[in-house]
């Protein structure tokens, strides 16, 4: 499952890459752009604009239409319309600012490249391969557990209110 964003969903681009999902985001681009690159790389077009979305659909790209601006109510919304899990996968996740998958490192090859607090206090670690940025399992761990256990409770009970 691949996707491309429209130029709003930046925010979104970024969590879709940290849970693994290749997803283009340009900050300008035409909509017709937009459209040939989900038909022509079979992604999953994401977007806010509503006739942007009508004229995917007429082209017949895979699109969903993003109504709201709440992060959780944006990834229920794509979970629930594509049936997929998002759960974080430590070995398979993308760099935010690049989408290129992150690899994982160890300490030791990071001494030299972030603060002695954070190498001090953390112990998970990735290095983009391409924009060479490092990331870690910081504070901001638990912001993200907590949302995606917010969009997992919010599906679950869509499926139960289906069930009646
Ligand atoms: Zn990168």
């Amino acid at each position: 499952m691949k996707f491309v964003v429209d130029s709003m969903l930046g925010n979104l681009a970024r969590w879709l890459r940290l849970l693994g999902y290749d997803t283009l985001y340009f900050k300008r681009i035409e909509d017709w752009r937009l459209i040939n690159i989900a038909r022509e790389d079979s992604r999953v077009l994401l977007t806010k604009d509503l006739s942007l979305y009508r004229k995917a659909v007429k082209k017949d790209v895979k699109s969903i239409y993003i109504e709201s601006s709440d992060i959780v109510e944006m990834l229920a919304t794509i979970a629930k319309e594509l049936d997929i899990k998002l759960v974080f996968d430590e070995s398979n996740t993308r760099c935010p600012l690049c989408n290129t998958l992150l690899i994982r490192v160890t300490k030791a090859e990071i001494l030299h490249l972030v603060p002695q607090e954070v190498v001090n206090k953390y112990n998970i670690f990735w290095k983009c391969p391409k924009c060479e940025k490092v990331f870690w399992q910081g504070n901001h761990w638990n912001t993200i557990s907590k949302i995606l256990e917010e969009v997992n409770s919010k599906l679950s009970m869509v499926g139960r209110d289906a069930t009646h």
